[in-house]
Parts: C-alpha cells; structure tokens; sequence
C-alpha cells in the first residue's frame, strides 16, 4: 500500500466513503504524497509523455499562433503571456524561442505560469533560466492585461466526478473500503438538477462525468479575454460531451487500476469540451478541432522538412515518429482535440475550424 493509500483508508474507515473527485485531488495533489507534488513525472523514464515533450515543434507552432493572434489584435504593448499546468516548462521554453525574432513580442509579453505543485514550479524554473517568470497558484491572480493564454494537457488533471444513471436519479461513484482494501462503490440515488440535461441522452446504469474546477476557470479565463482581449487555446484529450468512465491512471507509461496506487501513478480523465465551450461566455469559441488537422493548417509538416534536413539515423528516424505520433489519427491527431478562445469581432485564430 502507498503512504497515501494508508491515510485515506483510514480518513474513509473514520468517516466514510468520498468521491471520485475527492480521491483524485488527494492523489495527485495532496501536499507531502501527491503525484505531482513530489515528482517530476515526464518523459521517457517518468509515466507519461505529452505533446511538448514529445517534439519542440509542438510548441513552437503553438507560439507562432499565439504571436499570430497578438499581431491580428493590434500587437498591444503589454500582454500576460500565461500557461496552465506547464509540468516541466517544456512548452513554454519553445513558445518563447520561436517568437524571440517577432519585434516588440518579447518586451510585451510578461510571462505567468499558473502552476500547483512546488516540484514542477522548480523543473519549470530551471527550464525557463533567464526569463522573468511569475508563479501563480489560480488564473484568478493573473494581471489585468491583454491574455495569452495555453493549456495542454491541464484540464485532464482536474478531479471528476461520476455519476451514475439510476430510475430513482443519480448514483454519485465513490472510493470506500471493500474487503480491507480501497473500492469503488454509489451513493443511494437521488435527482441532480445539473444533470438534467442529461435524462434525454442516457439510460439507467450510464455513467457521465462532470469536472466542478474546469467551469470556474474557463469562465474566468474567457472573462478577461472579453474584458481585456487576448486568446487562450486549450489542448488536451477527450471529446464533446461525457459519457462513460474515462478515470485512467498510468505509471511507467503502463495503464493500471485507478485505485491501486494511490499517489504513485498520474490519474487523468477525458475533457469534456462541451462543459468547456458552454462555461467560456461573452467570447468567440471556435469548434472542438482534431489536433492533427489543426497542427497540419499550422504547418508541422513544413516544419517538420525544415528540421529534418540537418538530421540522420535515429535522431531522424525519431523526428519522423514524433511528427507521426503528434498528428496521425490512430496516436494523438484524433484524439487530442484544442479549443480557441478569442473577442468576440476579432479575426479567426489560425488553424482552428470556426
Ligand atoms: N502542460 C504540461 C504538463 C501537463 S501535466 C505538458 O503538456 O507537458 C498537468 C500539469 O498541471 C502539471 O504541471 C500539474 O502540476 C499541473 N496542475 C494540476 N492540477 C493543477 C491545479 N489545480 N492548479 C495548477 N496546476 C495544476
């Protein structure tokens, strides 16, 4: 059993089961044994690996688009150019390297990690060496500025919960004990006005799940963007409205039962972005597009020739496979999707479908 483990099992044997977001802000944030508290979970010898990591042209094309947009807005003279949960700063890194030669950006862009766990602030602060950095605990804090705004990968990490369709209602999903180890079990039924909307295309014994931290920020994010002007583009995995069980949780880049290691393997969901698009009012949201088509209208693939030119062997051999992995349908191109915000009125952001 993980310490984690323990103390949860104790906390539900004193007061009973707690719900599936509970357990999983526990897991993956819980100050002294949470996964992302105490590690560095990236890349090849971590759990996982994400597009920044897996090639730099993720974000540079992603920083192209972001420089894209500051130009179309009338390249305003200071701009908070922020990321949520940038993990080890990889993305950001890239982001500022490729717009380094677009004049006035730089001295414009004061940059803001939004970021909860003090390991990976220290990664990040390593990383981004010699840039003037700012750490944030919520978007709440950012200045009142124009907004630049990238999250990838973030909105997988934020606690779910579940709930299960009954005749009598809904059965909230729960982590209690059963046979002396941690277990799932429901709650007794009852109606939910917030999933009333959800009667006309589910059936008793159908599972959705709703993720209460995503609305708040999505909303605070497309307020200031309405407010103050700016863009953020969402990245991430999942699909248009929830349905079924998406909890998954990997270690060593092997997939394994959620509730078996407790704090010691990186727990994510799929991302509803229709819960995302419906919370971010009073601005252009563009549709939910494939990553690979909107990485494509971007231009990896020129990129992706200009880079290969200086390589051979296996550095080559990798790039071809990164490029592959980022944007083909059976590995990240279809089931990674992004979601654009910008002001209402403003041009369309590149690359994303309308
Ligand atoms: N964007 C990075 C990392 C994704 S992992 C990449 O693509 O590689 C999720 C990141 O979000 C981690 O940095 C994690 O510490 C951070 N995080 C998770 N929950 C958070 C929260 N509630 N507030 C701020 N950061 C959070």
């Amino acid at each position: 059993m993980t310490p984690l483990a323990k103390l949860l099992s104790r906390r539900i044997a004193a007061t009973g089961p707690i719900t599936v977001a509970e357990f999983m802000g526990e897991c993956l944030l819980h100050p002294e044994h949470g996964y992302y508290s105490t590690r560095d979970p990236f890349g090849a010898a971590g759990d996982f690996t994400t597009a920044p990591e897996i090639s730099q042209m993720f974000g540079e094309l992603l920083g192209l688009w972001l420089a894209q947009v500051w130009l179309d807005q009338g390249a305003p003279a200071r701009v908070t150019l922020a990321e949520l949960g940038p993990g080890r700063g990889t993305l950001m890194a890239d982001i500022l390297r490729a717009t380094k030669a677009l004049p006035g950006f730089h001295d414009a862009a004061h940059v803001h990690l939004v970021e909860a766990s003090p390991a990976l602030r220290a990664v990040q602060r390593q990383t981004l060496d010699g840039h003037d950095i700012t750490w944030l605990d919520r978007p709440e804090d950012l200045p009142d500025a124009p907004l630049l705004l990238v999250a990838n990968e973030f909105f997988d990490a934020l606690p779910i919960r579940q709930f299960q369709r009954d005749p009598a209602g809904w059965r909230e999903r729960q982590v209690g004990i059963v046979d002396d180890h941690l277990g799932f079990g429901l709650s007794a039924p009852a109606p939910l006005a917030q999933l009333d909307h959800r009667l006309d295309d589910t059936a008793p014994g159908d599972l959705v799940e709703t993720c209460p931290a995503a609305q708040p920020i999505m909303a605070e994010v497309a307020r200031r963007i309405a407010i103050h002007g700016g863009a953020a583009l969402i990245a991430d995995y999942g699909g248009w409205r929830s349905y079924g069980d998406t909890l998954q949780a990997v270690r060593q880049h092997r997939p394994e039962p959620p509730l078996d290691n407790p704090g010691a393997a990186d727990l994510t969901a799929h991302v509803d972005f229709e819960a995302l698009a419906k919370a971010a009012t009073d601005v252009r949201v563009s549709a939910m597009t494939a990553q690979g088509v909107f990485l494509e209208r971007l231009g990896i693939t020129q990129r992706a020739q200009i880079l290969a030119r200086g390589m051979t062997g296996a550095a080559l051999e990798s790039h071809i496979a990164a490029h592959r992995r980022l944007t083909h349908p059976q590995e990240m191109g279809t089931l990674f999707k992004i979601l654009a915000l910008t002001p209402k009125g403003s041009p369309p952001p590149p690359g994303a479908d309308p």
